[in-house]
């Protein structure tokens, strides 16, 4: 699981990790948050309210989470046989799916900076009100997934950054036998 404040470049990390590592297998989350302009349009599935409601109470979802107003949910994953999945996903609901899976590995990317994390959400395109909304709850998050043991890695330099989490996945899965 890949956690971390929006801007921090949780996307591109988890892209990255599986073109270099075959046997992983990205989730594909549920979201009711709109696209964003330029944002890719399978970055997520968009549903509305009422869609994700009907899904979740018909238990499609390992988890789901409300993250400043919208609802994110993983659906119940379909990995091909002898892969990990992995999962981009905030703290409410890293913390469940340890509750399922008490070995899944969990790390938090962190910006270097504030500054450099609010510089990034403008750049995206971000709404300037939304912006010291996720500066708050950055803070708030990291100290969750703290609680909850996870690896935490600072995306200065973006090679740097996926080759720490490859290591970090492969001690996992020697530990686990795999
Ligand atoms: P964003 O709006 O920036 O794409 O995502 C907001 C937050 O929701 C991020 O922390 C992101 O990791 C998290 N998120 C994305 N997909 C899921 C999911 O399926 N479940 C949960 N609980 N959080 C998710």
């Amino acid at each position: 699981m890949v956690s971390g404040p929006g801007g921090v470049g949780k996307g591109t990390v988890v892209r990255q990790l599986v073109d270099r590592d075959p046997g992983l297998w990205l989730s594909r989350s549920w979201t009711t948050r709109p696209r964003r302009p330029g944002e890719d349009a399978d970055a997520y599935v968009f549903a509305d309210r009422a869609q994700f409601e009907a899904e979740r109470d018909r238990g499609g979802f390992l988890e789901w989470a409300e993250f400043l107003g919208n609802l994110y949910g993983t659906p119940r994953p379909q990995a091909p046989e002898g892969r990990d999945v992995l999962l981009e996903i905030d703290v409410q609901g890293a913390a469940q799916v340890r509750g399922l899976d008490a070995d899944a590995l969990l790390v938090f990317l962190l910006a270097p900076s504030g500054d450099e994390l609010a510089r990034r959400l403008q750049s995206r395109g971000d709404p300037p009100e939304r912006i010291a909304e996720r500066l708050a709850a950055a803070r708030d998050e990291e100290a969750v997934a703290k609680s909850l043991g996870a690896e935490v890695v600072v995306n200065d330099d973006l090679d740097a950054t996926v080759d720490s989490l490859l290591q970090l996945i492969d001690a996992r899965r020697a530990r686990s036998g795999r």
